[in-house]
């Protein structure tokens, strides 16, 4: 029934350098997978010239869309990426799916939240635009709690078995600052994700307007 079990899994974390949880789970528990941004990495910042997950099919001589560029090229286009990430502020782990067709891995994840990203917050320029995927958000950047998730979801889907899920679309931007609670209805009638993020509040994006579907 579902096809998409059949169809090879690459895991990737560290595409933003600051994000270590995932990369420290993979690499301990000598899990494969593709370290999306060494440099930054290394420096333990989230990039080094510009958000690497806003630059695939981005064609430019920066450090970030050359790198975008061998990561592209080192998943074939049969394969489903696994994207981790994780947040300053939302402890509580949640899928992100940019395709409905990839709902079922989202759902293989054991992870209960799954955001379809209606409004795309990367204009079209993060690696599951370019490859089928999702990309899960851990947790926070420092909590243990982020490298457990982690290793749960390479487990999981790795296995057959689909999970019940809850979905939520973002659809629109949260624009003016102000308490944001993600997962939490506003009283203005949606429910934040991705709000508290110091990234993107320095470019006056306070979070996105999500609902429940
Ligand atoms: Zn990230």
């Amino acid at each position: 029934m579902n096809t998409l079990s059949k169809q090879k899994i690459i895991f990737v974390a560290g595409l933003h350098g600051n994000e270590r949880m995932p990369v420290e789970a993979l690499t301990e528990n000598g899990i494969r997978f593709i370290l999306g941004n060494p440099r930054a990495y290394e420096k333990n910042t989230r990039y080094t010239k510009k958000d690497l997950n806003a630059s695939f099919g981005v064609d430019h001589k920066d450090y970030e869309c050359v790198r975008a560029k061998e990561i592209l090229n080192e998943i074939s286009g049969g394969a489903l990426v696994v994207d981790f990430h994780t947040t300053a502020s939302d402890a509580q782990p949640f899928v992100i799916v940019v395709d409905e067709k990839m709902l079922p891995l989202a759902g293989r994840t054991g992870i209960e939240r799954v955001v379809i990203m209606r409004h795309n917050i990367k204009n079209g320029h993060a690696l599951i635009n370019h490859r089928s995927g999702i990309s899960v958000e851990a947790g926070t950047h420092k909590n243990r709690s982020s490298y457990q998730t982690t290793l749960g979801v390479v487990r999981n889907v790795l296995g057959e078995k689909e999970y019940p899920v809850v979905l939520y679309e973002a659809y629109d931007e949260i624009k003016e600052p102000g308490d944001y609670k993600t997962f939490q209805m506003h009283a203005d009638g949606f429910i934040p994700i991705l709000s508290n993020e110091p990234e993107y509040e320095s470019q006056g994006l306070f979070g996105l307007k999500a609902r429940r579907l």
